[in-house]
């Protein structure tokens, strides 16, 4: 034991001297994690632990699912390639599947590496259409770590620079419990955020490119407004033609339970969708998504060199076809309302806010008898993260400051795992918050799911 221990931390001394200090690492002691299968990952000491955060959403179906793994390793053994200049089977197949199942007209998908390099080639096909740089983002979004990116990443903690390729203007509608229209009905809530977009679109003169939106943000604390709300700004957008890109990163395959795509609770159909982290279970595969008159309206000779290489590909198709087979949309309909339920019940005093949709749940920590909304408190995010480790448990963190709790399991997840993560994280929570919990269960066997 004492030589694992010694060759960990040399790791972690190797990372912090290579690696760039501004990447982020979970946990006081970062684990290893070596080995995964199902729900479930192992690190190099033998540890197990119950993923409920899937690498960011990245582990969208299970760990070494055997269907993606045969299907790269037949690939690995044919050949390892670029994407592009010769056909490609994998590459139309998986874009063929990926159309079928976009509910968007007339379908054609780029396919790139990362979600990053989908909103940048989202971004200029809408600003290239719409001889425009001006674009319209949520406050408090996440689209990227590329210079455009950021430029429409309303999120300022994830911004190293204000320096920006595009004239960006904000609105309304992202989240509820720290907005100023937090308190109102849907349908008050609704009506605020258009006339704020109206009003920004009459102090930028109308001539925007498109609206960026993520139906839940990620990043942000997984946020979100009413449904119907991005449907409301979209009636007003198209009166100006400004094109509306759906970033579904993190929402799409059917991750919120009710729908395949988050834009589908909202009552329109963007113009762009991109995607990207859980389609290729943990390969670098994402892509945009858009009408064949809006994607081939790109004057351009171009490809991608690795977006959609054949070994990605296969693995993607893979996966997608396990996904739809099983119906996993209908899994995380099924296990993502008791899980919310199972938190709103807890009564924490730490516990501001419980949210989302599906497989993608948020939890917001605040200082106890700080009101509505609570005072962030990311000293006791960090303090539940730690304790939820220490039970076998790995959720992940985000938010503007931090506070946020994310709940994002594989969506094969079964009831029995559905039960053991929540008992962890309530567990978690209940020595954090020092057992002020009012009508919490007292015991583990009262929770399930
Ligand atoms: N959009 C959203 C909504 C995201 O959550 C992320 C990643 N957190 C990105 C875009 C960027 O994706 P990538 O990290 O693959 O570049």
């Amino acid at each position: 034991h004492g030589e694992r221990t010694s060759q960990h931390d040399n790791l972690l001394g190797r990372t912090r001297a290579v690696l760039p200090s501004w990447l982020a690492i979970y946990y006081d002691e970062p684990i290893e994690i070596e080995r995964g299968e199902g729900r479930y990952v192992w690190t190099d000491d033998g540890t197990r632990y119950l993923d409920f955060f899937g690498g960011i959403l990245t582990t969208m179906t299970a760990h070494a699912l055997p269907e993606v793994t045969k299907a790269v390793a037949d690939q690995a053994g044919k050949i390892i390639h670029s994407s592009t200049l010769y056909l490609n089977r994998p590459m139309v197949e998986l874009a063929e599947q990926i159309a079928a199942v976009s509910a968007i007209p007339d379908a054609k998908v780029f396919l790139t590496t990362s979600g990053t390099e989908a909103n940048d080639a989202a971004l200029l096909l809408a600003s290239s259409l719409r001889r425009s740089n001006q674009i319209l983002a949520l406050r408090n979004s996440y689209h990227g770590r590329s210079f455009s990116t950021i430029a429409i990443t309303g999120n300022r903690s994830w911004s190293p620079t204000s320096l920006s390729p595009f004239q960006t203007y904000y609105v309304h509608g992202g989240q509820r419990y720290r907005s100023p229209f937090a308190g109102l009905s849907d349908g008050e809530f609704i009506a605020a955020c258009v006339a704020d977009l109206r009003d920004v679109l009459d102090q930028s003169g109308g001539d925007v490119a498109a609206l960026i939106a993520e139906p839940i943000q990620g990043v942000g604390g997984f946020t979100h407004g009413p449904d119907g709300l991005l449907g409301a700004l979209a009636e007003v957008l198209r009166e100006h033609g400004i094109l509306i890109i759906a970033d579904e990163v993190q929402t799409g395959w059917g991750r919120t339970g009710e729908h395949f795509w988050g834009w589908q609770a909202h009552g329109f159909t963007p113009d762009i969708v991109t995607f990207a982290k859980g389609v290729g279970n943990g390969l670098s595969m994402g892509g945009v998504i858009a009408r064949a008159e809006v994607m081939d309206s790109l004057g351009a000779n171009s490809i991608s060199t690795f977006g959609g290489s054949p070994l990605t590909s296969a693995g993607a198709l893979a996966n997608l076809r396990y996904l739809l087979d099983h119906d996993l949309q209908a899994n995380a309909a099924r296990h993502g309302p008791v899980l919310i339920e199972g938190l709103r019940a807890l009564g924490s005093p730490i516990v501001g806010d419980v949210r989302g949709k599906g497989l993608m749940i948020g939890v917001e920590l605040v200082r106890p008898g700080t009101g509505t909304p609570g005072d962030p408190a990311p000293e006791l995010a960090a303090a539940v993260l730690e304790a939820t480790k220490r039970r076998g448990l790995l959720v992940g963190k985000g938010g503007l400051h931090g506070n946020v709790l994310r709940i994002a399991p594989p969506m094969t997840l079964t009831a029995d795992e559905a039960t053991e993560g929540l008992t962890a994280l309530i567990a978690a929570i209940r020595e954090v918050d020092g057992g002020l919990a009012a009508g919490a269960p007292t015991t583990d066997e009262e929770i399930t799911a």
